[in-house]
């Protein structure tokens, strides 16, 4: 019975995101279509069980529900409302859910859009990283209609953990940007405790250890401390990202008339980050910002192991 039948889903965006939750939409034994402007990341996945899709609108015509992991709200704008985009393809049935993190206002006018075909459309951003989305442990916050969430929820448990219907169309974008701005006001906390204190003469590795057991404790030490104290930042989540999220928050604060003091330093930090070539790095590399600016590296003040040779 077609009710009962496991819908096939589209899936444009395979980058760091995108790539591992196809992997766990194609483990939990979905029809995936996938299209990505870059072909070596479709061969990819084909070699592993998708398909390969033509156009945007292609991908949405052959499938049930369209998942869309793009960058930003210019390529959401494009693959949705341009040429050949999966708006052409939007009919009643068909349930859209962006999961990029996006303008909160582009994601209502999307949905509105897709409303007028009779289709149906969730704003879904995500949280947990690279990481999460290789564990399928992902948090998932969802804007949109209880009856469309609902519809989507199997989707959802494929890729991720804590699931919430946060509100209406464009509420999962908000909860997302408010997401971001603790993520960045945290890691700038963090780097500037760890440049000071290395630059202060002591080891910033046992500074870490410390933090971690009270208050000061925080899951983004956890996640990036051997980015931080290594001096590596391979992504991740690319700073050029998460300018564009500061950015977000920034004009969601003007039109909401609200004041994010901190979260406009850090927005400079991170731009100041990209100006010197260093947008695709993790967004962690903003200490490398903070040790520009003390002329110290964290990572030269780290002790060696006990034992280590060298
Ligand atoms: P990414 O840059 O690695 O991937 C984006 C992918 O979209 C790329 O493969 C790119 O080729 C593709 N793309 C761009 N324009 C396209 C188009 N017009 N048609 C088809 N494909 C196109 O980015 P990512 O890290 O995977 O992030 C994706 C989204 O998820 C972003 O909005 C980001 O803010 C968000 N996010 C990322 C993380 C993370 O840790 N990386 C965590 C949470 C949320």
């Amino acid at each position: 019975m077609a009710s009962e039948q496991r819908p096939s889903i589209g899936f444009i965006g395979l980058g760091i995101m995108g790539q591992p939750m196809v992997r766990n939409l194609l483990r939990a034994g979905y029809r995936v279509v996938v299209r990505d402007i870059v072909a070596a990341s479709v061969e990819a996945l084909v070699s592993e069980g998708a398909e390969s899709g033509g156009s945007p609108r292609d991908v949405a015509e052959r499938t049930d529900i369209l998942i869309t992991m793009l960058p930003d709200s210019p390529e959401v704008e494009a693959v949705y409302a341009g040429v050949d985009g999966v708006l052409e393809a939007a009919r009643p049935g068909w349930l859209a859910i962006d999961m990029s993190s996006i303008s909160p206002r582009v994601a209502r006018e999307m949905a509105e859009r897709a409303a007028a075909a009779g289709a149906a459309m969730l704003d879904a951003p995500v949280s947990g990283g690279d990481k999460g989305a290789i564990a399928g442990t992902l948090s998932i916050m969802v804007g949109g209609s209880a009856a469309d969430f609902e519809r989507a929820l199997p989707v959802f448990q494929a890729l991720g953990k804590t699931i919430v219907h946060v509100g209406p169309s464009g509420a999962g974008q908000v909860a997302k940007v408010c997401n971001q701005v603790v993520v960045a006001v945290v890691i700038e906390a963090v780097s500037e405790a760890l440049v000071l204190g290395a630059k202060a003469g002591v080891d910033p590795a046992r500074i870490a250890d410390v933090l971690q057991g009270g208050l000061a404790a925080t899951k983004v030490l956890e996640m990036r401390r051997d980015n931080i104290l290594g001096g590596r930042f391979d992504p991740g989540f690319r700073i050029r990202l998460h300018l564009k999220d500061l950015k977000n928050a920034l004009d969601l604060a003007r039109e909401a008339g609200v004041v994010l003091p901190a979260t406009a330093e850090v927005e400079q930090l991170m731009q100041r980050a990209r100006i010197a070539g260093r947008g695709e790095l993790d967004h962690s590399g903003l200490v490398t910002v903070l040790e520009d600016l003390a002329e110290i590296r964290v990572c030269d003040a780290v002790a060696p192991a006990a034992g280590a040779a060298g």
